[in-house]
């Protein structure tokens, strides 16, 4: 059984991303630079945005900070993603979600400019990856892809089971999967349907992204398998000092023995989809710079 390792692969490719930085600097003279818009003080997203910038400090990439109120108007909110849309030293811009309440994170996503848009969110985004154009991917299904383009698991002609249809995870990962090129056969599960366990054992790769602790247990899986666990959850553990420790949707001390790859939790999808979030925004600059030189 061999451990998907989601760190080896974040730092594989943060090593490609600072040589390419500093490639970059030389070539334009500026750096690829990500905006981050956050609303209100929700500490888990704090925590995400603070991840995010510790990320393009340590590539050399730009980074500029947006603290806004909990209570912004929706058009405080689009006149910020305004004028980030037409400055040209943003090349990239994340509005963290979840918003506060009445702000409607769609308008949201569609005021940003496509160009602009590193985490994949905006439908034009969506509508790109479904056809297969190229256009910015969801950080975390394209961190999977990356694990298992990194250990060479070959998807083509494989049954891909992915339980949930999130539009950040599920929905995303389903048509990744299913393009030409990688050519897995695909099945998408959700909580309508019927007899998963009956699906989940037809998988040769299965992708939990459910948001369930210990969902995925030994008798949904078959012998063999490679199982890829997106779910991150907080679950109490009294002997740890912060009171909690995080697992997967999968039972990894169940499962692991009958896999023939799978990804911890921690340390497995979790930590790729920064590292994605910043191949988009070297993408977005890189789409930048060219069209300048133009
Ligand atoms: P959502 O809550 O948006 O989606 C969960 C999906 O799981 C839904 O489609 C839901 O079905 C399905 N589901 C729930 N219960 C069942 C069930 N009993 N049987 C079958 N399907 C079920 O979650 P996300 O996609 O946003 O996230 C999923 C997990 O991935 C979470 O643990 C989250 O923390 C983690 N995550 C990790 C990221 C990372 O690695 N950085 C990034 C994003 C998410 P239905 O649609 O019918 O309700």
């Amino acid at each position: 059984m061999q451990i998907l390792s989601g760190k080896e692969v974040a730092q594989h490719v943060y090593d490609t991303l600072t040589e390419e930085a500093e490639q970059f600097l030389e070539d334009f003279g500026y750096v690829p630079t990500l905006a981050v818009v956050l609303v209100g003080e929700d500490p888990a997203s704090q925590s995400y945005v603070a991840g995010k910038k510790k990320a393009c400090l340590s590539l050399g990439f730009g980074h500029k900070d947006y603290h806004l109120p909990a209570d912004t108007s929706q058009e405080q909110l689009l006149d910020l993603i305004h004028q980030l849309n037409e400055d040209s030293s943003v090349h990239g811009i994340l509005v963290q979600m979840p918003l506060p309440d009445g702000l409607d994170p769609d308008k949201v996503i569609q005021s940003i400019s496509v160009e602009k848009d590193v985490d994949g969110f905006h439908p034009q985004s969506v509508g790109n990856l479904l056809i297969g154009n190229p256009g910015f991917v969801s950080c975390t299904p394209q961190g999977v892809m990356e694990i298992l383009d990194y250990y060479h698991i070959a998807t083509a002609g494989k049954h891909a089971v992915i339980v949930g249809r999130s539009n950040i995870v599920g929905k995303p990962m389903a048509s990744l999967l299913v393009q030409k090129g990688r050519d897995a056969t695909v099945t998408i599960c959700h909580s309508k349907t019927k007899d998963l366990p009956s699906i989940t054992r037809q998988a040769d790769i299965l992708i939990a992204a459910i948001g369930k602790p210990h969902f995925v247990t030994s008798d949904m899986v078959k012998e063999g398998t490679v199982v890829i666990d997106v779910g991150i959850n907080r679950i109490e553990d009294a002997s740890r000092k912060r009171g909690y420790r995080l697992v997967g949707d999968v039972d990894y001390d169940q499962v692991a023995p009958h896999c023939n790859a799978i990804t911890p939790v921690p340390g497995g999808v979790g930590v790729m989809t920064i590292a994605m979030l910043m191949k988009n925004t070297m993408q977005a600059a890189r789409q930048f710079a060219n069209k300048e030189v133009k």
